[in-house]
């Protein structure tokens, strides 16, 4: 269903002459972006049923769905007289496997000009479900309006197959106002076009063993028999490689151009600090992690280089991605530029103006902006920003907004990337007046498959390392029997001046009866009379969020109920304990997330995980793999291989094509294949012939769009 397929050459013949196809259906193809008859090709059947037609007595039987190739013995047309119905009444003897033959009733109700095409001896197929007919002087078995497919023409006379049954069919969704039947007509028709499609990527494909893209193509929609104990599925998987290849190559291909197309582009230059050391560590309470400092050299590389930065900086949960940034954007800041950094949340981007304060607050101007400022207070702090007062800018999507400019920003941080699209992050480069650095962060590590294609057209750099004297933390499951036991040790790590977060899945009453957070703040005041109880959800004014979580901060609250408010970025390192309620209905990358919010400072921490009296085996699993690993990155690609790809995708796949035909949980082998190739394109080494050029070109550009161009409007 790649819609926007095309390249066929101009002289092709147009849509209206493809059999079955009229002006009506030309416009409605046009409009879902089909405009040759090659594209239609790419309207691939999502399932196939096995109508080969040739099965043993045996399977005959009552409640059995099949299909059979079979000649009219009898038929006769009945009307009903009181409510004006034909009935078509048939005997059919079908033909099963190794010359075996059966008679079976087959009923039509309101289809009478079936009793013109029933003459005796008449070819069909004819597939349903059988039932069992218990009048006399028939055939004990029957079927009621069934599907049949009556053999016309030189091929079916002589019994080999049809378009609809004898044969594994392949099963289409309905797709611009043509139904599913039609669709396989006019692809069956279609088929012997196959090999007019251009397949420039045949030579590539060819050394990975893969099928030229006609023979591919030809085996998706009309299946040869499966090997004798092989599945459809298995037998088709070659043809299904060679698509998701292109498809993959071609994904590749685009967001590599875009990398090109930001490397090209000029940013301002830092330079090199002069001696081995990096600056400004010293005003840090800690020592850099060697992570930390490669990350750093790479960073102070391309800001030196005269080209725009466009980084992923990737770490688990807690390896120390802010220091990174804060760094960096203080490196600017003595050089008389201003930075740029948005986190995806309120609270979490106050969290960094503190962070901020502290420890560069003498250094640098710090200001923030967010959409809960005053109208004052917002006037004022945009003044700033455009006089170049503020060198650091805190703040939320407030950042991106219009009305917002800076004197000179040079380089923008975007915080736990993968909330903000794309189409976001373009938006911020163009307030960089003479080109923007810029770094991306992701919150929670993301598989590989999920990186190349969301944040293929950036550098990446691994955060691979945690910060040193780290607590360990303890993963457990306790059941609901096991409250009491879980109580008496949050009362022990609270005695011993510890704080705990218990997050719950939903903030008011839900249809689900899970435990709310409002709810559960009442309880826990009730579980623990002695401690001083918080309560943190979304739906608080933003004031009353930072006052809470200020106070949790300052240790003024020993408990904290919350939502995943606090899933993202919140640290407090004196919190020992993460409680999860009703563990089992959050993601694991969720939990991640959660699980990392404790083990912050040195004391050994815990994650007690709580499930509901009912988990799911998905679930359970869950479960399970937060108990056995805390590697964010094998967490994500379990998280993958649970989930499936389209959540981590998001819907739109934040501003690339969609993915229709590959499965990033298993094809990551050919996605990095796909994407070398892609890189040996682009370098110019691989050996296309002109044509092949153009048509790859060709293609790029039908399926991106002006995707590609969205880095140079404005
Ligand atoms: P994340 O990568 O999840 O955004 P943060 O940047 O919030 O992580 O860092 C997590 C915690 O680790 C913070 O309290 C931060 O001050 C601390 N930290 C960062 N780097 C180091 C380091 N090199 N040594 C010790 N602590 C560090
Ligand atoms: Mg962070």
């Amino acid at each position: 269903m790649l819609k926007n397929q095309t390249a066929s050459p101009d002289d092709a013949p147009p849509l209206q002459f493809v059999k079955g196809i009229g002006p009506a259906r030309v416009k409605a193809l046009a409009e879902a972006g089909f405009r040759t008859p090659e594209s239609l090709f790419f309207h691939l059947p999502w399932r196939y049923e096995d109508r080969r037609a040739d099965l043993p007595i045996e399977a005959l039987i009552p409640g059995a769905q099949v299909a059979l190739r079979a000649a009219v013995a009898h038929c006769r047309v009945i009307r009903t007289r009181r409510r004006g119905l034909t009935i078509v009444e048939s005997h059919l003897a079908v033909r099963l496997s190794k010359g075996g033959q059966a008679l079976i009733g087959a009923t039509f109700y309101n289809q009478p000009w079936l009793g013109k095409s029933f003459t005796p001896g008449r070819e069909l197929f004819v597939w349903g479900r059988l039932e069992r007919d218990g009048r006399p002087n028939q055939p004990s078995l029957k079927f009621m309006n069934p599907e049949i497919e009556l053999s016309d023409g030189v091929a079916d006379a002589e019994g080999t197959s049809g378009i609809h049954a004898g044969r594994i069919v392949p099963v289409y969704h309905r797709f611009a106002e043509i139904a599913p039947r039609k669709w396989r007509e006019i692809l069956h028709h279609l088929l012997p076009r196959a090999d007019s499609i251009p397949d420039p990527l045949n030579p590539l494909a060819k050394k990975l063993t893969l099928p030229p893209l006609a023979q591919a193509l030809r085996a998706i929609h009309a299946p040869e028999n499966p090997l004798e104990g092989e599945t459809i599925a298995a037998s088709l998987e070659p043809a299904r490689r060679r698509l998701a290849f292109d498809e993959l190559f071609f994904l590749q291909a685009g967001l590599l151009a875009r990398r090109e197309r930001f490397t090209r582009e000029s940013g301002p230059v830092l330079p090199a600090p002069a001696t081995g050391k990096l600056p400004f560590t010293d005003l840090l309470p800690f020592e850099l992690t060697g992570a930390q400092k490669k990350a750093l050299v790479e960073i102070n590389g391309d800001v030196a280089s005269g080209h725009a930065m466009h980084r992923l900086l990737q770490g688990d949960v807690g390896s120390g991605k802010t220091a990174v940034a804060l760094l960096t954007a203080l490196r600017f800041a003595k050089d008389g530029k201003q930075s740029a950094i948005m986190a995806p949340t309120e609270l979490l981007a106050r969290q960094h103006l503190r962070t901020f304060q502290q420890w560069v607050g003498k250094e640098a101007r710090v200001g923030f902006l967010s959409g809960e400022l005053t109208a004052a207070e917002r006037r004022q702090t945009l003044k700033a920003i455009a006089s170049g007062w503020f060198q650091i800018v805190l703040g939320t999507h407030a950042l991106f907004q219009e009305k917002v400019e800076f004197q000179d920003l040079a380089f923008a941080v975007i915080d736990e990337q993968h909330r903000f699209g794309v189409e976001q992050r373009l938006l911020l480069k163009e307030k960089g007046k003479s080109g923007l650095h810029m770094l991306v962060m992701s919150a929670t590590p993301i598989p590989r498959s999920i990186t190349l294609t969301l944040f293929g057209d950036l550098d990446l750099t691994l955060l691979d390392e945690k910060p040193p004297g780290r607590g360990k933390v303890v993963t457990a499951v306790r059941s609901p029997a096991a409250r009491g036991k879980v109580d008496q040790f949050l009362e022990t790590e609270m005695a011993a001046g510890r704080q705990v977060y218990v997050v719950y899945p939903a903030i008011e009453e839900s249809a689900l009866e899970l435990k709310t957070v409002t709810e559960g703040a009442e309880e826990l005041r009730r579980r623990f009379p002695r401690r001083k109880v918080g309560l943190l959800h979304g739906k608080l004014k933003e004031a009353e969020k930072t006052t809470v979580m200020l106070d949790f901060a300052a240790g003024k609250l020993d408990l904290l109920a919350a939502t995943t408010v606090i899933e993202v970025g919140i640290d407090v390192p004196n919190a020992t304990v993460m409680c999860v309620e009703h563990a089992e209905r959050f993601g694991l990358s969720q939990l991640h997330q959660l699980r990392g919010r404790v083990g912050r400072g040195g004391a050994k921490s815990w994650c007690i995980l709580l499930p509901g009296d009912e988990v799911t085996e998905e679930g359970r699993v869950r479960l399970e793999v937060m108990e056995q690993t805390d590697d964010g990155f094998r967490i994500a690609e379990e998280d993958l291989r649970l989930r499936g790809p389209g959540e981590m995708l998001g819907t739109k796949q934040s501003g690339v094509p969609e993915i229709k035909i590959a499965d990033l949980s298993r094809d990551l082998p050919l996605l990095e294949k796909a994407r070398a190739s892609a890189i040996a394109y682009r370098a110019g080494e691989l050996p296309f012939t002109p044509t092949g050029k153009a048509q790859i070109e060709q293609r790029l550009r039908d399926l991106w769009g002006d995707r590609l161009d969205f880095a140079h409007s404005g």
